[in-house]
């Protein structure tokens, strides 16, 4: 049996299983599903065809007896010529001076290493006299630890295969390998480990990653579907026609997004399950309003709402436009870190009688001591903003309150489907008519002054800019230190007419207020701030946003500070400052000034850094696949997505026997609360 402890295998004794288990391995299946972390190749290509700086591999005869050059104590340098394709190429190797004698004029050699292009030359790290063995062109590098060494690990896993190669199990019936063309189980974990050949390779990887996903995508629905019938809900009866009228009353009409949107919304809160969606769109394109419908639906059914934002200009600007928008027909409260003391305690004890419909505020929302007479919809803006236990408790604040989470960060289709596979999910993805672009720039920092020109003309004509300084990893403080920095500066450089104004997350909430009300009455024309603008703010006279040291930030923030101009009828502008050092940082730069379109932006971010930096990489959220690739392979995903989704809404996941042993594996899982037979 697969399950059977690693000291089962012969030569595997108390100290080399005390290192397998420190690299997790304690089960013949874990090292048999221990896989390289990479391959190293060797592949003979014709010398035009190598790359600079690259390593490569090439084969050819020793033109001259090697000579040998002392520097330092104990430092040498071994050089010589070999003949390859007619053409002699350089060979140095560093501190092998016992290469010497291995190493003859005549012979046949291949050298392995890094190629200088300009000077023909390689430095050698691995030689060997005569030709590779075709067996040796691929080779595994495993990650290990403590003492163990890839060798070693290479050895105790062939003894793995001859002891138990037998009973490795196939989990996928033949019908699919047979569709997909794909090597069995026993076959693809062989090849992981002593690929014959790439092609081969390929295959078992394909094989393995179609697998895990299946496996997980089968996990993630079933779960959703056993959960939806489990856990009951209570259907939110609002009123039909309140909720057109009220939408009649709205200054524009809803896009088609929104409306699709809202209808899945409305279903969910009339639904006898709870709700548990995402709202995804991209910054501007009105999820506010959506959100706002909702609430009120949930109004006309007797019960109360709250909306939940990440800090208080935002709660502050989404009181303000949503009383604009109810009128006197709703009666709706702000609550913040910054009410206090008896205005406190009298909305609290409102909202604990009822007399209150929505809530809307910070994390002030999620205390001990509110209360909710009968919370219906709980909202949740910008959700990655907050942990997982700050939306639990929000979430049960009510008695199976319907839940909605929204999210400005377009999030690639495949992430979605694999970080929020127990969520449905909405897309507005249309922008409200009459939206211009905004006109991105990359700039250096020469161009700096040339910049701050520019911002003075807006400024003239009556429009407003802000200024995001730059970015200190790690460093909130210093992050404010260049704030203030640039405020000063700026305050210099500018005529006195033009008003400067600072803002970051170490102010005092009065102050900020008191700022942010300035810009929004273009008191202020040009705004230094730190990344606490990120989000939400809506200043629609603003046409400028410059980023300093724009390479530091994802593209998904990027996108979402330029998000803070272009919100009006103005034409705007964004002017990233930047200085990026690898071709990656460049690209990036240059995705930005191609496309406005968030969630494009959002999938080449994906591939340009991998998922795990996509959603930073504290709560990812994420699963780890041992062999898939969520990015790469996002084609196996989505066919894996659709398989699963098939074998369980036809239920032929439970009836063909041929399914038995995934079914068995998603058991171990603890998926079913009772065993199946
Ligand atoms: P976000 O999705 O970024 O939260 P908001 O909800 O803040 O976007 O909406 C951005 C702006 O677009 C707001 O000023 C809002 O009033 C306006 N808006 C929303 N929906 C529409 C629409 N259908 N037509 C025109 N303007 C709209
Ligand atoms: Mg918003």
């Amino acid at each position: 049996m697969l399950s059977e402890p690693i000291t089962n295998l012969k030569g595997v004794g108390k100290k080399v299983q005390e290192e397998l288990e420190m690299m997790h391995i304690h089960t013949i299946e874990d090292l048999l599903t221990y896989f390289p972390y990479r391959y190293d190749v060797f592949e003979i290509k014709p010398l035009s065809e190598l790359i600079h700086e690259d390593k490569v591999t090439i084969m050819g005869r020793v033109a001259h007896e090697p000579s040998l050059t002392y520097f330092g104590k104990k430092k040498s340098r071994l050089f010589f010529n070999v003949m390859v394709e007619h053409v002699a190429v350089k060979a140095v190797m560093f501190n092998r001076a016992f290469a010497k004698k291995h190493i003859n004029q005549g012979d046949l050699v291949t050298l392995i290493g890094k190629w200088d292009a300009h000077r023909l030359q390689i430095t050698v790290d691995q030689y060997k006299i005569g030709p590779i063995k075709p067996a040796d062109k691929i080779k595994p590098v495993y990650s290990v630890k403590g003492k163990m060494t890839n060798y070693k690990l290479r050895k105790i896993i062939k003894q793995a295969f001859i002891d138990y190669g037998d009973h490795i199990k196939e989990h996928l019936p033949k019908h699919i390998l047979v569709d997909y063309k794909l090597p069995n189980r026993t076959e693809a974990l062989k090849v992981m480990h002593f690929p014959p050949n790439r092609v081969a390779l390929k295959h078992a990887r394909r094989r393995l990653t179609y697998e895990e996903f299946l496996l997980f995508q089968l996990k993630i629905q079933l779960l959703r579907h056993l959960n939806r019938d489990a856990q009951e809900g209570r259907a939110q009866h609002y009123d039909v026609q309140k909720v057109q009228q009220f939408i009649q009353t709205l200054p524009f009409q809803l896009t088609n997004a929104q409306q699709k949107s809202l209808n899945q919304i409305l279903s969910d809160l009339k639904a006898p399950f709870r709700m548990n969606r995402l709202l995804q769109g991209d910054v501007g394109s009105g999820k506010t309003v959506v959100a706002a419908i909702a609430l009120y639906a949930s109004v006309t059914a007797s019960r109360q709402g709250a909306l939940m934002v990440p800090t208080e200009i935002l709660a502050e600007q989404h009181y303000q436009s949503l009383k604009s928008l109810f009128g006197d027909h709703v009666k709706i409260a702000l609550l913040t870190g910054t009410v206090k003391g008896k205005k406190r305690a009298t909305i609290l004890s409102n909202v604990e009688n009822n007399e209150v419909d929505i809530v809307i505020g910070t994390h002030a929302l999620i205390q001990d001591d509110v209360i909710f007479h009968n919370l219906g919809l709980a909202i949740i803006d910008e959700q990655h903003r907050f942990g997982v236990e700050q939306r639990r408790l929000l979430k049960e604040k009510g008695e199976l309150a319907d839940v909605l989470f929204m999210t400005a960060t377009p999030i690639p289709r495949t992430l979605a489907i694999t970080a929020f596979g127990d969520m449905d999910v909405s897309i507005i993805n249309e922008m409200p008519a009459g939206r211009k672009e905004v006109e991105t720039y990359w700039v250096k920092e020469n161009m700096l002054e040339y910049t701050l020109d520019f911002i003075q003309r807006k400024v003239k004509q009556g429009e407003q800019a802000y200024l995001i300084c730059p970015l200190i990893e790690e460093s909130d403080k210093l992050d404010i230190q260049n704030a203030v920095d640039l405020y000063h500066q700026l305050q210099t450089y500018y005529p006195s007419e033009i008003k400067v104004g600072l803002m970051h997350g170490r102010l005092p909430s009065d102050e900020k207020d008191d700022v942010m009300k300035a810009f929004i009455q273009n008191k202020i024309h040009v705004l230094v701030s730190t990344t606490v603008i990120e989000v939400g703010v809506n200043v629609p006279n603003a046409t400028v946003m410059v980023i300093y040291d724009a390479e530091r930030f994802g593209l998904a923030q990027l996108h979402q500070l330029r998000g803070r101009v272009g919100r009006g009828r103005l034409k705007s502008y964004c002017i990233l400052i930047a200085e990026p050092k690898g071709e990656i940082g460049k690209e990036r730069m240059r995705i930005m000034t191609e496309t406005t379109d968030g969630f494009l932006l959002a999938e080449e971010d994906l591939k340009l850094r991998g998922p795990g930096d996509f959603f930073g990489k504290k709560q990812s959220g994420l699963p780890e696949f041992k062999v898939a690739d969520m990015v790469h392979d996002y084609r196996a995903l989505e066919t894996a997505r659709q398989d699963a989704s098939h074998l369980i809404e036809q239920k032929i996941i439970f009836k063909n026997p041929e399914y038995k042993t995934l079914l068995h594996e998603l058991e171990k899982e603890g998926i079913f609360s009772k065993p199946l037979d």
